[in-house]
């Protein structure tokens, strides 16, 4: 799909490509259609007003809301700050303590953070050795001041998919709101806010081939109504909790981007474990490589692997050439801190830097991950050679 010079896109945690039918879904609403949904008194502004609309639906659809519930913002960052704080501005008289996770994404840890600052607590849980919470400890963890329990779906590193159908029983049994962050999730495994009694969730488009920029935080609205203080006023937009004109290519985008990843979902999964499995098995002949986070319960698309005996930064600058892809997480790739979700997982520190996670997507072929378990293994095997050379041999 690429130009040959360019390496192999394998980052698809970090981000996609838009596909090519979601841009093209979007173009008109760049130019002839470029009016501002919120015009009430003229063709340009109904024809966009109407292509949100649908949007929404599509959006709401996907995860069993209705299109009320749905609030358009400018990706998971955004809906994750506004369903935190918005959440504990909302409800502080009734509590003031916060659960999330220790393996959440940065954009759930740091409004976390900020709210300490204004004095909630908040506890973060551990996670089991492959990735999970454990359900008995967040049962011990809620206390009467809770009000917000936040787990995400499935993880940016590691990909596993956290049992949330269960942990939304658990907090509605003790009438706690659940926020789950799924930005990874959407599109690629099924999400049900009634099945799962999830009361808020992030979203985003541009982890399922839509546009960056864009997402949306779903907020119930009957059984419990959820309230929340919007972040940013202004025009009164989505009902005012979150104003601003709407960016409706954006937006339309992201409703194309999940009719199609909903479409394609089964198929496409059973092709991206096919593929990882393929990488799984070239990889898998080097000694000393272990896998991170839950073997089955995660993203088809992920594979995130440990390797001894080799300099981190050593092993991404030999692959750079051949692959595109992230060690630890991308917000923390140029830090040289072990990622804080593999710390989480117990891993030495020292393992914990030499981590790969590979993102497999909609446009890798199986030739492609064939050139990717080769280089990643030639380039391991000479870096360990080098390293077990006497010091004075390297000159020759
Ligand atoms: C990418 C990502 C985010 C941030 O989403 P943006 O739309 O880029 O702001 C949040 N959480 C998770 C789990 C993510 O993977």
């Amino acid at each position: 799909m690429l130009n040959d010079n360019r390496p192999i896109y394998l980052d698809c945690h970090a981000t996609t490509s838009v596909d090519k039918r979601v841009l093209e879904a979007m173009l008109p609403y760049f130019s002839e259609r470029f009016g501002n949904p919120s015009s009430t008194t003229h063709l340009y502004g109904w024809e966009a007003e109407s292509a949100v609309k649908q949007a929404r639906i599509t959006i709401a659809e996907a995860i069993n809301a209705t299109p009320e519930e749905i609030i358009f913002t400018s990706g998971a960052t955004e809906a994750n700050n506004l369903a935190i704080k918005g959440v504990a501005e909302a409800y502080f008289s009734q509590g003031k303590h916060i659960i999330t996770v220790a393996t959440e994404h940065r954009a759930v840890l740091d409004p976390c953070k900020y709210l300490q600052t204004l004095g909630f607590t908040i506890t973060y849980l551990p996670v089991q050795p492959d990735g999970l919470i454990d359900l008995e400890q967040l049962r011990a963890a809620i206390r009467p001041e809770t009000i917000l329990v936040s787990v995400m779906a499935a993880n940016n590193e590691i990909g596993v998919i956290q049992p949330l159908a269960q942990i939304g029983q658990i907090c509605r049994e003790r009438g706690v709101l659940f926020h789950s962050d799924a930005a990874q999730a959407i599109a690629k495994i099924p999400l049900d806010v009634e099945q799962m009694n999830i009361d808020l969730m992030s979203l985003t488009a541009h982890k399922v081939y839509g546009p960056k920029g864009t997402g949306a935080l779903y907020v119930r609205r009957r059984n419990p109504r959820v309230t929340i203080a919007s972040q940013i006023q202004g025009g009164g937009q989505e009902r005012n909790i979150r104003s601003g004109t709407l960016y409706t290519p954006q937006i339309v985008g992201f409703g194309k981007a999940i009719e199609l990843g909903l479409d394609l979902m089964a198929s496409e999964q059973e092709y991206l474990l096919q593929l990882r499995e393929k990488l799984w098995s070239l990889l898998n002949q080097l000694p000393g490589i272990e896998l991170n986070g839950h073997p089955t319960q995660k993203l088809a698309g992920n594979l995130n692997v440990s390797i001894e005996r080799v300099d981190g930064t050593a092993l991404m600058l030999g692959l750079q050439p051949t692959v595109a892809l992230s060690s630890g997480s991308a917000c923390s790739a140029a830090s040289t801190k072990p990622s804080h979700v593999l710390t989480a997982l117990g891993r030495e520190e020292k393992l914990a830097h030499a981590s790969i996670r590979f993102g497999i997507g909609r446009f890798n072929t199986i030739a492609e991950i064939e050139t990717v378990g080769k280089t990643v293994v030639s380039v391991i095997t000479s870096l360990r050679q080098a390293r077990n050379l006497p010091q004075n041999s390297l000159k020759i």
